[in-house]
């Protein structure tokens, strides 16, 4: 423990979606490696409280925290590379910080000043952020400034930076992580976007300590020669990040480069030598994301991954790093392909074609666009022994599935999509409904960690192997008690229930009657760590290599 807590900022240059979030985590866990504490903190520029009321399409994946925050999808990058359980500390948003302000100015808790957005908001910047550190008793706390500098959007944080580094000038420093273009017709590494980019971070009174350059290939010696004379940058703190095949490679790369002594030095921190063991543990992961000998199969169904001609498979992010890890633990390379529901109900033909994989995954969804076409993806599944795996909504549709097929219920549904049905099997949670009345959306789901309790000799139980789980949640509706009993009669088995067996968390058959077929209606993939991976989606690829073979 330093007695001194560290700040690195981190902020992009040229473009966005330039790797800030990966490069934040992967500095974060060579300096954790190095024996020191490390949290961390995203900052979104944008006005939503939270990224719970955006579309995945426009925004990515919502991000769950255990304590319920609905957060960037970067907050899952932390978590996965740092091992971490972080809490709304360590979002912020625009919206967010003018929030609390205004609330303090309503609770007179400025004593009577002018509020101004210049320097309040600021000030409430810098006060979040050294709560996070101080909660987490952090030796370093690592800030992501999201969006590219010269947006008028991030000002106010590059602002509050900037007074940070005037108050305690050995204990900030500042990344840049920054785009290199080669055009293909000019077939030439540019630095001149860069040089810009550093020009009007220093407008902000802010020079980068070390400048991250991401590009196709690493940079040679005359463009790194120049960036440090044009960037003020010293040339040993001008770092290649060349694009990776795997991200699990960058914080190895980074060590490479030993990138972890050069931000101790301008820190000014005596760390640890690198901790070895910690060290072979990642390398091993890292190779296996490579490896994977034979490949594994996987059918993805969903609605949030187009947007114009290109597929965004951004908004199940989790979903596929936990399918990953789940793979590489078992030596496969899984192959994740991208349907959406919507064409089963065009052309149900097209059903045929799930034979091809060795199993279905339907992740989290919401309003009743394409719920027919996942409804008849999960009935192919079941009846030609597919094995199937339901997050959340994909768990509702086993429900409502069953209902209608087993129990002859044609018109089940959930009131989410029917309202008038007769039969809602999936209804909306009692503390949903003033909730809805009152369309007050936002942060108001059922969020965040609960207990659940799961049932001896099923096909939960024996992946966990404990009796009791916390996992992460995000959603309104849940499966009507009512009809629990008839499910069960029928062979549905509900493995894991609230702790006062109200909620059904956990929807599965039985091994004797498919190799496995099964949903939560919590989220497991926010729990799924590199070195960790989540027990379920385990045993879910697990029974996809047995269907291969
Ligand atoms: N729309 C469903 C609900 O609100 C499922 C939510 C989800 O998949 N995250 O209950």
């Amino acid at each position: 423990m330093l007695k001194q807590t560290k700040y690195i900022f981190v902020v992009g240059g040229v473009i966005s979606g330039v790797g800030k979030g990966i490069t934040s985590s992967s500095l974060g866990l060579i300096l954790k490696n190095r024996g020191l504490k490390v949290t961390s903190i995203k900052i979104d520029p944008y006005i939503n409280v939270d990224a719970g009321t955006m579309n995945p399409v426009e925004h990515g994946e919502v991000f769950v925290l255990k304590d319920g925050d609905e957060t960037d999808q970067d907050m899952g990058n932390y978590e996965r590379f740092l091992n971490l359980n972080l809490t709304r500390i360590n979002y912020m948003t625009t919206g967010r910080v003018y929030k609390s302000v205004i609330e303090k100015e309503r609770n007179l808790e400025y004593k009577g000043k002018c509020v101004q957005v210049v320097p309040h908001i600021p000030f409430e910047v810098i006060e979040r952020i050294k709560k996070a550190g101080s909660i987490a008793d952090a030796d370093i706390v690592m800030i992501e400034i999201g969006g590219t500098v010269g947006e008028y959007e991030n000002i106010l944080f590059l602002e509050a930076a900037r007074m940070m580094k005037l108050e305690s000038p050995k204990n900030v420093a500042f990344i840049m992580v920054s785009y290199l273009p080669t055009p293909q017709k000019v077939g030439e590494m540019k630095t001149k976007p860069t040089q810009h980019a550093v020009r009007t971070l220093n407008g902000s009174g802010i020079q980068p300590d070390i400048l991250i350059a991401r590009a196709d290939v690493s940079l040679d010696k005359k463009r790194k020669e120049k960036i440090s004379l044009f960037c003020n940058i010293p040339i040993d703190n001008v770092i290649s990040a060349p694009d990776v095949d795997s991200i699990y490679d960058i914080p190895l790369n980074f060590e490479k480069e030993k990138l972890s002594y050069k931000i101790c030095d301008i820190l000014n921190i005596k760390a640890k030598k690198p901790d070895l063991n910690a060290w072979k543990k990642w390398k091993t992961f890292a190779k296996h994301s490579h490896n994977g000998k034979e490949i594994v199969k996987i059918a993805m169904i969903g609605k949030y991954f187009e947007t114009g001609d290109f597929v965004l498979s951004d908004s199940y992010l989790s979903v596929i790093e936990a399918i990953k890890y789940s793979s590489y633990i078992q030596n496969r390379k899984p192959i994740m392909t991208w349907l959406n529901s919507t064409d089963f109900e065009k052309n149900p033909a097209k059903l045929k074609e799930l034979k091809k994989y060795d199993g279905i995954i339907i992740p989290g969804g919401f309003g009743s666009r394409g719920v027919e076409g996942n409804l008849s993806a999960v009935k192919y599944a079941r009846e030609n022994k597919i094995p199937y795996f339901g997050l959340c909504y994909g768990m509702q549709m086993i429900v409502i599935e069953y209902a209608r097929n087993i129990l002859g219920l044609k018109d089940a549904n959930t009131k989410e999509v029917n309202p008038s049905s007769k039969n809602i099997v999936i209804d909306v949670m009692e503390s949903q409904k003033e909730i809805l009345k009152n369309n007050s959306y936002g942060g108001s789901m059922r969020l965040g960690e609960y207990k659940a309790i799961l049932r001896d000799g099923t096909i939960a139980k024996g992946a966990y192997k404990i009796k009791e789980i916390l996992e992460r949640h995000r959603h309104r509706y849940e499966v009507n008690p009512a009809f629990v009993a008839d499910l069960e009669a029928k062979g549905l088995v509900f493995s894991g229930r609230s702790p006062d067996g109200h909620l059904m968390e956990i929807a599965e058959l039985p091994k004797s009657e498919h190799p496995f077929f099964l949903g939560t209606q919590f989220h497991p993939e926010f729990l799924a760590r590199p070195l960790s991976p989540h027990p379920l989606f385990t045993g879910f690829i697990k029974a996809c290599i047995n269907k291969k073979k």
